[in-house]
């Protein structure tokens, strides 16, 4: 079935009883004209009498409650009892003409018990209008029918309020299950954009909900009375209450059983990152190891040979200007034999420091091997790169070495080169090479340049 049907079909219950009140409150108006009339009829028997009818034309005119309908109707059956003691000839009226509050109290009968055929009582009523009507049929005096009159007037007013409670009672019903929907359709909703993978706890709910939704439409579509309604309206509400709870205690711990592996992997996580900072210190230390001269801690061989290479390219590619020096310290050898390998090493470090310190930053100066340094400049063609050898010479030769207490003098040689386009790392190498070697065959500390 539809479920848009289920709040349509509460409403026609409620509209039902909206007729049946309408339908009410027309025989409730006519019974009060009718009571009115009869209070007339009745006048002129006595004068506490005709008060008490007076009392009830005006309360017939003005909504009157049961409580006050029921003690005007005690207050008529008080008259009528004291005009029944009366002696006959003070209750006769002064003038009366025997046949007519016959003929008006037959037709106040016959109007009394077409007013009971207008009516549709419900199973309770019904039995009520049932003695009713043996009682106006019976009912001989205009008195005893004004007597029944309020006692018809009294149970149409009950019955009018009961149906005005009725639809009171329907309204709120409805309300509550148009509330009850919408907040479903409104979380249903919400769960949506929340749940968009669709778990099978979600389906279950589904599933659930569709279900009680179509029972509670068919419900609302067959229920044959007020109360039926009602009580089926509760139980398929609270069947679904029920599944939503299930299903939000389901989804609650399946997200904390996330947060949980979400704290897992965060504590995983962090690890991991602690783990990859110390490998990566490590990492940057063995790759400083492995580019650094172990005894002089200036740039290895190999980072020169990278060097040179990247230079050679710049060159070739950027015409850039660079060039390359190679210095040997003059017959180290000696040192070594004067004074110790180990004043040979202390020299070694002394003279790649002194150089170090002389140059730039951009400026690589390597231990190509022994005693012999490769510095390549940057930015610098020959004739500077020149001037910068004949710096480094000079820097060396005045520098106060020691030796077992001996000043030692130390002086070296050295080979200087412009880069050219052409050069590989190789071919620079070898003609900085020939460089050196004429320097030395020319005396020693000095430079050669070609
Ligand atoms: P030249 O002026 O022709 O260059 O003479 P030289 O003595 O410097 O050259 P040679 O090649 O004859 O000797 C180089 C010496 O350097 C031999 C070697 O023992 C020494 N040497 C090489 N590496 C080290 C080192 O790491 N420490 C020390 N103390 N000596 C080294
Ligand atoms: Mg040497
Ligand atoms: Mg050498």
């Amino acid at each position: 079935m539809n479920r848009r049907q289920a709040p349509g079909s509460a409403q026609e219950v409620v509209d039902e009883l909206e007729r049946a009140q309408a339908h009410w409150t027309g025989i409730d108006t006519l019974l009060r004209r009718l009571i009115t009339r009869l209070t007339y009829a009745a006048e002129g028997h006595a004068a506490a009498l005709d008060r008490t009818l007076g009392r009830i034309r005006s309360r017939m005119r003005e909504s009157s409650d049961e409580e006050l309908i029921e003690q005007l109707l005690h207050e008529l059956t008080e008259a009528v009892r004291c005009l029944d003691d009366a002696p006959v000839a003070s209750k006769a009226p002064a003038t009366p003409a025997p046949e007519a509050p016959t003929a008006t109290a037959d037709d106040a009968r016959a109007v009394l018990l077409a007013v009971l055929d207008r009516l549709q009582p419900d199973e309770v009523l019904l039995a009520q209008l049932g003695t009713l009507r043996a009682d106006i049929a019976a009912a001989a005096e205009p008195a005893a029918l004004a007597r029944q009159a309020e006692a018809l007037a009294v149970a149409v007013n009950r019955h009018v309020r009961q149906l005005a409670e009725q639809r009171d009672a329907a309204e709120t019903l409805l309300n509550h299950v148009t509330e009850q929907l919408l907040e479903l359709t409104r979380y249903l909703s919400t769960e949506n954009v929340e749940q968009r993978e669709g778990s099978g706890s979600r389906q279950q709910l589904d599933q659930h909900l569709i279900k009680e939704i179509d029972a509670l439409g068919t419900q609302m579509q067959q229920a044959s009375d007020l109360r039926t309604l009602q009580a089926e309206v509760e139980s398929r509400i609270g069947a679904i209450s029920a599944h939503m709870k299930a299903f939000r205690e389901r989804e609650e711990a399946r997200e904390r059983d996330w947060q949980a592996r979400a704290e897992l992997m965060n504590k995983r996580i962090r690890e991991l990152e602690s783990a990859a900072h110390t490998m990566e210190a490590s990492l940057s230390q063995t790759q400083q190891q492995a580019s650094t001269d172990l005894l002089t801690g200036i740039a290895n061989r190999m980072v020169y040979e990278q060097h040179i290479a990247l230079v050679c390219d710049r060159v070739r590619d950027e015409a850039a200007e660079s060039c390359l020096l190679v210095l040997d310290i003059d017959h180290f050898k000696q040192i070594n034999d004067r004074f110790g390998h180990a004043a040979g090493d202390r020299a070694l470090r002394i003279v790649s420091d002194q150089l170090k310190a002389r140059l730039r930053a951009d400026d690589l100066i390597a231990r190509y091997g022994g005693e012999e340094f490769t510095v390549v400049l940057s930015a610098t063609n020959g004739e500077a790169g020149l001037r910068v050898a004949e710096t480094l010479r000079t820097c060396i030769e005045t520098l106060s070495f020691r030796g077992q207490q001996q000043p030692v003098s130390i002086t070296l040689s050295c080979g200087v080169t412009q880069l050219r386009p052409d050069d590989d790392p190789q071919r620079a190498f070898e003609r900085a090479d020939r460089a050196l070697y004429q320097a030395k065959r020319s005396g020693r500390n000095r430079c050669a340049m070609l």
